[in-house]
């Protein structure tokens, strides 16, 4: 295994017990998507969990339980429309996004994003969408 593909340690904010590396069937069954996941050691009574970057085993962020996962993906969603309809280019969005809120390159991303930030990057979003006249 090559340096960028060793599992990270990393602990389940919820219940604080450490996650585990597992393939995303563990989770999805059928339907899995991403290749792996870090799974709260407590699953499926703590439901938490976070997916991988494409061909490694990098955690994307925090783990999340179902709640803050379904707002990251929303956030995201309103978010990729920034340069999706070329306000900005995609690098410019995350750099208007740092900037919006004083964050580094490692922490903005909005897989490491708790319920707060996610609200925060949503209100910022609409309102430059809406001044470019696109409807969220
Ligand atoms: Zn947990």
């Amino acid at each position: 295994m090559k340096a960028k593909h060793k599992p990270v340690s990393i602990k389940c904010p919820y219940c604080g017990r450490p996650a585990v590396l597992r393939p995303a069937s563990y989770v999805h069954k059928e339907k899995a998507l991403e290749e792996y996941l870090y799974v709260c050691s407590n699953y499926p009574e703590c439901n938490s969990y976070v997916g991988v970057y494409p061909g490694t085993l990098k955690p994307k962020g925090t783990l999340a339980n179902g709640d803050l996962r379904n707002k990251r993906i929303h956030t995201h969603k309103i978010f990729d429309r920034i340069w999706k309809n070329k306000i900005m280019s995609r690098q410019g969005a995350y750099c208007w996004m740092r900037d919006r809120f004083g964050l580094s390159t490692a922490q903005a991303h909005i897989g490491q994003f708790g319920d707060y930030m996610c609200d925060e990057l949503m209100n910022e979003c609409r309102t430059l969408l809406s001044n470019h006249h696109i409807a969220c």
